[in-house]
C-alpha cells in the first residue's frame, strides 16, 4: 500500500480525494503546524507544482497537490486562479452573491471546474494531469452540500448544483475526480503503485 500525503488544507478536499483514490493507495492529510504554501502563480500548474514542491521538502514523502478553481465564460475566465483568492477572507455566501451579481442580466452562463493534480516524491519525480468539468452557473444559490462555489454549480446533464447533488455524484464526474483519476492512471503506468 503506497501512502501519499494530500498537501492540502482543504479538510473537504482530502475527503473528497480518499473516496476517489484506488484501494492501494491511501491518502493522509497534512501533518499539523505545517506552513501554508504561498500561492501566487498566474496558472493552475504553477500553483499545484508549486504546492506540492513546498510541502514534500517540509514532509520528505511523496504528496499530491491540486490547485483548482471555477473558470466563467462571460467573465472571461474569472475568478479562476483566483478562486480561493476573490474576496478574500469573506464568506463563501457573499462570493456567490456577488458573482451572480456580476452575472445579471447575462444570458451566457457556461463555465467550467478545473483542476490539476501533481504529484511529488523526494526522488525527484514530478507528474502532473488535469481534469474538467463542464456546467453553467445557476441564476440562484441552491443546496449546502460540497464546499466553496459548489451551490451556484450545474453540470452539464444535471438540473441540479453540486450543492444540491451531494458528493456521490459530484466525485464521479468532478475535475477533481477527473484529474486525480488521470493522475493515478500514470502513477500505475509508472509503477509507483
Ligand atoms: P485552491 O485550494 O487554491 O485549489 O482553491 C481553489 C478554490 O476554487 C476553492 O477555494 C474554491 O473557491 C474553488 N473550488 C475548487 N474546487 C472546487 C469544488 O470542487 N467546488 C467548489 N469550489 C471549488
Amino acid at each position: 500500500m503506497l501512502e501519499i500525503i494530500f498537501a492540502t488544507k482543504n479538510l473537504h478536499k482530502v475527503e473528497e480525494l480518499k473516496k476517489i483514490a484506488p484501494k492501494s493507495v491511501e491518502i493522509a492529510g497534512l501533518p499539523e503546524g505545517i506552513a501554508i504554501a504561498p500561492e501566487y502563480g498566474e496558472t493552475f500548474l504553477e500553483n499545484a507544482i508549486g504546492k506540492a514542491m513546498w510541502y514534500m521538502k517540509i514532509v520528505k514523502k511523496p504528496v499530491v497537490a491540486d490547485d483548482s478553481g471555477l473558470e466563467i465564460d462571460a467573465l472571461k475566465g474569472f475568478p479562476g486562479v483566483f478562486s480561493s483568492r476573490f474576496m478574500e477572507g469573506e464568506d463563501y455566501k457573499k462570493k456567490m452573491e456577488k458573482i451572480l451579481k456580476m452575472l445579471e442580466n447575462e444570458e451566457n452562463r457556461r463555465a467550467r471546474f478545473v483542476c490539476y493534480a501533481v504529484y511529488a516524491s523526494p526522488d525527484g519525480i514530478v507528474v502532473s494531469a488535469k481534469g474538467t468539468v463542464e456546467g453553467k452557473i445557476s441564476q440562484n444559490i441552491r443546496g449546502s452540500k460540497g464546499f466553496g462555489y459548489d451551490p451556484i454549480f450545474i453540470p452539464d446533464g444535471y438540473e441540479k448544483t453540486f450543492g444540491e447533488l451531494g458528493e456521490d455524484i459530484k466525485n464521479s464526474i468532478s475535475h477533481r475526480y477527473k484529474a486525480f483519476e488521470n493522475l493515478f492512471k500514470m502513477l500505475k503506468n509508472l509503477d509507483i503503485f
